[in-house]
């Protein structure tokens, strides 16, 4: 295996499936299936679960909504979703917990680094929702911070698209795709596919993030195995 332990960031928006809004039961088992497929092998899997499907802080902003109330929004956006992916591994007879940045018990445990490593040791996939807690952050951030404070060997960045492109190859068509790139080109160029603070924080602190397409049924399974179907970030 390519990796022992992963810290997997998953959109809420991608939980939407063919649906185009909330969350997609058999979106959820693809995913659930593949990540119990993989620690089965013995990969540990810690994931930070987005809320785009449900709310955002900024688009509530836009619409007159207070930013940081909004975001809290956003946030408990991303709790629901942590919920739904773990009753979906409790479906297939995955061992999961739920951990929250915020106290919310008894929906989820508050998160610890300590509480999150001790479980992955064991062997249960480890839900972390809530983001970082805090207005202004996005859930890659969020991703960012708990991959380093589990000391994860990447961040994965489950998306739609199967790597990071010269352009958002959803609206140009000749955009071509990098099988790696610096941080400082990703920030450099202003790609759009993760947040820069949390580019930023992986950089500093010298986090690889692997970016490939999680809605392709088995590409977990390949980035785990070493095959190269997405783009790797690195210094
Ligand atoms: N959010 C936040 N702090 C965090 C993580 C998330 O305030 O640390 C809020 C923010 O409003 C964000 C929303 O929660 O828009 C949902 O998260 P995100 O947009 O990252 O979800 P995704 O795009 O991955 O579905």
């Amino acid at each position: 295996m390519e990796y022992k332990r992963i810290l997997l960031k998953l959109s809420g928006e991608s939980l939407q499936g063919k649906q185009g809004y909330g969350i997609d039961p058999e979106r959820l088992k693809d995913y659930t299936t593949q990540i119990k497929a993989i620690a089965e092998q013995g990969v540990q899997v810690a994931i930070v679960i987005g809320g785009g499907n449900i709310f955002r802080g900024m688009s509530g902003a836009q619409q007159g909504f207070d930013r940081v109330k909004g975001d809290q929004m956003g946030m408990l956006a991303t709790v629901i979703n942590a919920l739904a992916l773990k009753t979906s591994f409790d479906a297939i007879g995955q061992r999961a917990r739920v951990l929250t940045s915020i106290r919310m018990e008894p929906i989820g445990e508050f998160y610890t680094n300590d509480k999150a490593i001790r479980l992955l040791n064991k062997g249960e996939v480890v839900i972390l929702a809530g983001g970082t807690g805090s207005p202004y952050f996005t859930t890659d951030t969020g991703s960012s911070l708990r991959a380093l404070e589990i000391k994860a060997d990447v961040m994965l960045k489950g998306t739609r698209v199967d790597g990071i492109y010269t352009a958002d190859p959803e609206k140009d068509p000749t955009a071509t795709k990098f099988d790696t790139i610096t941080y400082d080109e990703v920030i450099r160029r202003g790609l759009k596919v993760m947040d820069q603070t949390a580019t930023v924080m992986c950089k500093e602190n010298k986090m690889p993030i692997y970016v490939f397409n999680m809605d392709k049924v088995g590409n977990l399974q390949k980035v785990m195995a070493g095959e190269k179907i997405g783009t790797l970030v690195t210094p």
